[in-house]
């Protein structure tokens, strides 16, 4: 019989391709991975053996007859091989990460008995034929068992659409195909062999089945994380713009995990990792109700596609509660601090750059409400971040058009009865000339990281400010810094060069800084400020009152003055508690050598008040508002002991 082997050709450029594909592929491989590469080069070698094989079978007569056997015994052998290999990958695969799970035994357990049974035949055949045999003449016969190879092969078809369906709750959407479509193209092809026996498909068999599973893993490695199984954030963002491009209704749930590295550091990375599985796994269970993501380290997302308000709700609360019980993995159980956010698709068409923004905007409000209570982007948080996006335009642009101005607030000196120097605070307006209040834009500032960029303007503008006025005493002028730790080394840097370069006295420049800058590593901060000492610039503790700081964080780090909190003004004259607090901290202050200087002053009993406790300066209304710094200049420069004066 003459063979049609022009299939098996095929399949063995399309193996070769795989090869050559995954040769160049130089990302590291999973141990699953492993086992496919090493398939698919094995199946080439199968192929090539086959191919082979049917060329001296119909030329058996010319053909040594050892040859004929070492090839097709090579051949059965091959496909008990491929036969296996491709049941455990795909086992594997549908057990990712769940190893020692009892039905992935009993699964392996039946591969390789399988295997060894059907390695046994081909021994035996040796002995007895029945497989195959060669006569006298050289001639290839079918021996009586030469179907059950075959029959093999259909056991481990039939034994993966079993396990498939056992697992099909648990297998990821992606490969569930698989269940579908190797058997489907098994059975296809079955049919075709039976109808034209001549055709020779065994390796188009395993060449299709590498190809799909090759195919599911690939798709695999692009949207899935690897870690937790879960789609990852390019899917998501596939997804997302996929609904709002069809407009249909969804619900974004994002859940982001507080402390994970404190978790990592205490239980170790590998537990940390089996954490953040058990917490993938949990929610991937939520399907098809809500599709899972993890969509950054330890940020995971949940996409609620056209379900009733009440069930999402429902579905809602029992992720919140899944969360405030312990996660057990097998080795540790650990409790997590999540926080929740979620987003309702608006009526009104967006696009996904816009949902993602606002996601980012209600999970970050999420993480810093001490609360920890779910933040729903609502209308009014929808205002709100219109509203900080607009003040982010608005300070784009005046960095880009030189918009932003300083004012100065003239601050007294009671001993000297005059005004000694100000506080530079930084102003904004509106397209429409309106003022952004510098309480509403620097945060955002701070939060958006553009901070820094504006300190380091607002020093430029300060230091030319006192160089174009060398000619009038101006005093000294405090600078308020808002730059974190690291930046704020830089920001000091950045200082000296200017006071060089416009040729300012250091005394004359000082830094306001509020605690949280400082107090974040006080070994360091007490570094920076012995150096800024050292240098002359003296450093200023704000906003005294207000955070956390004590006398005894205050003693530590060397401050030249300290500006006590308005708040703690306000009620000096009519609360007689916080009358004795303010006469304990000037006290305090006093007998430590540092500046006492009260912010907030605005009436006469206040004045006469702070000025009893033994203040040594002030700064408020009742003194002068802040101002522009021509007017501060002129101020200063008429200075007359017959303050206070009012000042709009
Ligand atoms: P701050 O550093 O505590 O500045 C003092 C604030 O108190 C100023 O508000 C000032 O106008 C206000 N003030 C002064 N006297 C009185 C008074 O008698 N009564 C009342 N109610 N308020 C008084 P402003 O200019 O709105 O600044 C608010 C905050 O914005 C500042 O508080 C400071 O934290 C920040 N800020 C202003 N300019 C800058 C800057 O250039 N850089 C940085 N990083 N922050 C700045
Ligand atoms: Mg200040
Ligand atoms: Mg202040």
């Amino acid at each position: 019989m003459i063979h049609n082997i022009v299939p098996e050709y095929i399949s063995c450029v399309l193996l070769a391709l795989i090869g050559v594909y995954m040769l160049f592929d130089k990302k590291s491989r999973s141990q699953k991975e492993k086992i496919f590469q090493f398939s698919v080069v094995f199946a080439i070698i199968a192929n090539i053996n086959n191919i082979f094989s049917i060329y001296t079978m119909e030329n058996a007569a010319r053909t040594p007859v050892l040859l004929n056997v070492t090839l097709h015994t090579f051949y059965y052998f091959a496909v008990a091989v491929l036969t296996t290999l491709v049941s455990i990958t795909t086992y594997a695969t549908m057990f990712e990460g769940r190893y020692d799970e009892p039905r992935l035994k009993t699964a392996i357990v039946i591969s390789l008995s399988s295997f060894f049974a059907e390695v046994a035949l081909v021994l035996i055949n040796l002995a007895t034929g029945w497989l195959f045999y060669f006569d006298e003449s050289r001639m290839y016969h079918a021996g009586a068992l030469n179907a059950i190879p075959l029959a093999f092969l259909a056991i481990a078809i039939f034994n993966i659409i079993i396990f498939g369906i056992l697992e099909r709750k648990r297998m990821k959407k992606s490969f569930r195909m698989i269940i579908i479509v190797l058997p489907t193209i098994s059975v296809i092809i079955g049919l075709v062999q039976f109808l034209l026996p001549d055709t020779v498909l065994t390796g188009t068999i395993i060449g299709f089945a590498l190809l799909t599973l090759f195919i599911a893993g690939q798709q695999q490695r692009a949207r899935v994380d690897a870690l937790t199984e879960l789609s990852n954030r390019e899917a998501f963002f596939n997804d997302i713009s996929y609904l709002c491009q069809k407009k249909t209704p969804y619900c974004i749930i994002i859940i982001g995990l507080k402390n994970f590295k404190q978790v990592n550091g205490i239980l170790g990375q590998r537990a940390g990792d089996a954490l953040l599985y058990s917490v993938g796994f949990y929610l991937s269970q939520l399907e098809p109700c809500a599709v899972a993501y993890r969509t950054s380290g330890v940020q995971f997302t949940l996409v609620v596609k056209r379900m009733d308000l009440y069930e999402y709700e429902a579905l809602f609360q029992s992720v919140i509660k899944r969360f405030s019980q312990p996660w057990k993995t097998d080795v540790c159980c650990a409790e997590l601090r999540a926080v929740f956010a979620d987003v309702h698709s608006p009526e009104h068409a967006v696009g996904v750059d816009e949902v993602i923004a606002s996601l980012e905007y209600a999970t970050r409000l999420a993480k810093e409400d001490p609360t920890g209570k779910p933040v729903r982007f609502s209308d009014q948080l929808k205002n709100q971040f219109a509203r900080r996006n607009y003040v982010i335009s608005q300070m784009e642009k005046a960095l880009q058009q030189d918009l932003f101005f300083l004012n100065i607030q003239p601050v007294y000196d009671i001993k000297k009865q005059r005004f000694t120097g100000g506080e530079v605070l930084l102003r904004l307006n509106e397209d429409n000339g309106m003022p952004i209040s510098p309480g509403e834009f620097i945060p955002i500032a701070i939060e958006t990281g553009i901070a820094t960029k504006l300190g380091l303007m607002v020093m430029e503008k300060t230091c030319r400010f006192l160089h174009a006025n060398q000619d009038i005493d101006i005093g000294w002028l405090s600078i308020n810094i808002s730059s974190q730790q690291d930046e704020f080394d830089e920001t000091v840097h950045h200082l000296e060069m200017l006071l060089e370069q416009y040729d300012i006295e250091s005394e004359r420049i000082k830094l306001e800084i509020t605690e949280m800058v400082l107090l974040e590593d006080l070994e360091r901060a007490h570094a920076t400020m012995d150096e800024l000492n050292l240098r002359g610039i003296g450093v200023y503790l704000d906003d005294f009152g207000t955070g956390y700081s004590n006398l005894v964080n205050v003693m530590t780090l060397p401050f030249e003055c300290v500006k006590i909190d308005k708040g703690f003004i306000r009620n000096v004259a009519t609360h007689p508690q916080s009358f004795g607090m303010l006469r304990t901290v000037v006290q305090g202050l006093r007998s430590m050598n540092v500046i006492a200087l009260a912010e907030g002053v605005e009436t006469e009993e206040q004045d006469n008040i702070v000025r009893e406790l033994g203040i040594d300066r002030i700064q408020g209304y009742y003194y002068a508002r802040p101002m522009a710094t021509e007017e501060f200049a002129w101020l200063i420069s008429e200075s007359c002991p017959i303050y206070p004066i009012q000042t709009e």
